[in-house]
């Protein structure tokens, strides 16, 4: 009997072994596939290394600008696919917390088999080994939710785009949240011809407003075909040419076709045959793991952590999760969230980030002011010829707090990150507009657009009024 048994070996199980181990648990760690979980296998990983590939292709298009003669590019797409290959090896192998799960004395079972449920305590792999535990963390993550219409069994999902052979002629991609934006942004710039289908009335609906505009606009300029409030999907049809999406709209029926089309409208729990009614663990209302603060389950000896609860579905959320619930698994139940502050952040073209509330959301329950920064006003980007995006910065006029950052354009990700680092350390808006950031730097914006909001609020010194502003 093991003290501490963890199901999904993703960032979430991964990190909830280690910690129960260090605690002193006697810990098991069992998992359907390969180690590392969607994280390393099939989410960012892929996707970062696909999205470098689309960038590496913008490159190669700027370098006349800049005075450097190379032939025509073109793209061999078993190349690339080889190269993901390796970089997801090389993650899986190197990072992961591979080496600390090897050296941690955690019992590691991979590539077991759909794990399940017998009874409270005890679990069954595919392979048909048990084992059994005091305690159970279940971290098996989300799945891709499934069309019901007639024809889905016609449509892929994300997974099943980083595995395709080659680039195909045109992708019908529906759900434009952050994984059906990422597809539609790489595809197209492997040279895809992309019609990206939003049924709500913007894209990248969880952004703040003016961060959907930026990157529907951008998309468009590229080449996309950008579809909001485009209706309901009646159906899907093979044609010889690929497949035939059926929607309609207001009465109006419209049909559009493609070599490909891709779902990614959303995830659902990856609980299907965990048999969670023998563990007496019961799901919400959208069929994720029901959790309260100590992420403790329905059964108070089985917790859960991860996309399963279907939270912010993100590694860092995973990884703090994993290590909430391992904690409280093995010293009893006193940990909860750690940080509220959650840079998010998609790696498309152009590049969106944000951290804490957008605009809208923050004037419900603020009396804000805003500044934004436009990249064609900023020395980095102009040098680098990446003049598309902004960044907006949201602050409450009383307390000089910020409330939110919100970026479109290069680097968009990583200059949240300072951000959220910012607000982390519960800097006011004054504070970050006195720090002298570097010279000419993506993050620099960040002095700058701090530097404008301060001087709205009347609170500059001299030396922030004649601040370099970039
Ligand atoms: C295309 C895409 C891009 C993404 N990009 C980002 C990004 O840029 N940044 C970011 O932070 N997040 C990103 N994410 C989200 C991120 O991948 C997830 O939030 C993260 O992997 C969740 O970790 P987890 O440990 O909860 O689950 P997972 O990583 O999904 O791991 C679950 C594990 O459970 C195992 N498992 C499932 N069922 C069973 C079973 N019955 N028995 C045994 N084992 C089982 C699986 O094999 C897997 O190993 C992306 C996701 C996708 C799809």
């Amino acid at each position: 009997m093991h003290d501490v048994l963890v199901i999904g070996a993703g960032p979430a199980g991964v990190v909830a072994a280690l910690r129960a181990a260090d605690a002193g648990a006697k810990t098991a760690l069992v998992t359907r596939d390969e180690f590392g979980g969607m994280a390393a296998n099939d989410g960012p990983v892929p996707v970062r290394t696909l999205a470098h590939a689309a960038r590496l292709v913008r490159d190669a298009r700027q370098l006349g600008r800049y005075g450097i003669v190379v032939g025509e590019a073109s793209l061999d797409y078993e190349q690339l696919l080889t190269r993901v290959r390796e970089v997801v090896k090389d993650v899986r192998a190197h990072s992961s917390f591979r080496s600390q799960i090897e050296s941690s004395g955690v019992t590691v079972c991979e590539k077991a088999g759909r794990t399940r449920f017998l009874d409270p305590h005890t679990i069954e792999t595919g392979a048909g080994v048990r084992f059994q535990a005091q305690k159970i963390i279940i971290c098996t993550g989300g799945v891709s939710r499934r069309l019901t219409v007639p024809g889905a069994e016609l449509v892929a999902t994300h997974s099943d785009a980083w595995g395709l052979t080659s680039v195909p002629k045109s992708i019908i991609v529906i759900g434009a949240g952050a994984t059906g934006a990422q597809v539609a942004s790489v595809f197209n710039a492997l040279g895809a011809h992309i019609q990206l289908f939003q049924s709500g009335p913007r894209i990248l609906p969880t952004e703040d407003e003016e961060v959907s505009a930026a990157v529907a606009e951008a998309f468009r300029a590229s080449g996309i075909v950008v579809r909001e409030a485009f209706g309901v999907i009646e159906s899907f049809e093979k044609t010889p040419g690929g497949v035939r999406m059926w929607f309609s709209k207001d009465d109006q029926r419209e049909s559009a076709e493609a070599s490909l089309v891709v779902v990614a409208a959303g995830w659902s729990a990856g609980t299907e045959g965990l048999g969670l009614e023998a563990a007496g663990v019961v799901t919400n209302q959208r069929g994720f793991i029901q959790v309260d603060e100590f992420l403790r389950t329905s059964a108070p000896h089985i917790f859960a952590a991860g996309d399963v609860t279907g939270r912010l579905m993100l590694v860092p959320q995973a990884i703090q999760d994993g290590f909430i619930a391992a904690s409280n698994a093995v010293l009893g139940p006193s940990m909860t969230e750690l940080n509220q502050v959650a840079p998010i952040g998609s790696f498309t073209d152009p590049e969106y980030a944000q951290v804490g509330l957008t605009e809208a959301k923050a004037r419900q329950t603020h009396d804000v002011a805003t500044a934004v920064i436009r990249f064609d006003a900023t020395t980095r980007t102009i040098i680098d010829g990446r003049t598309i995006g902004f960044c907006k910065l949201v602050v409450d006029r009383k307390t000089r707090e910020i409330l939110g950052c919100h970026v479109v354009g290069e680097r968009a990700v990583e200059i949240v990150q300072v951000t959220a680092v910012a607000m982390a350390g519960k800097m006011r808006v004054d504070d970050l507009a006195r720090v002298p950031l570097s010279y000419p730097t993506y993050a620099g914006v960040l002095g700058r657009v701090a530097a404008r909001i301060t001087r709205q609020l009347n609170l500059a010194t001299d030396w922030q009024n004649i601040r370099i502003e970039d």
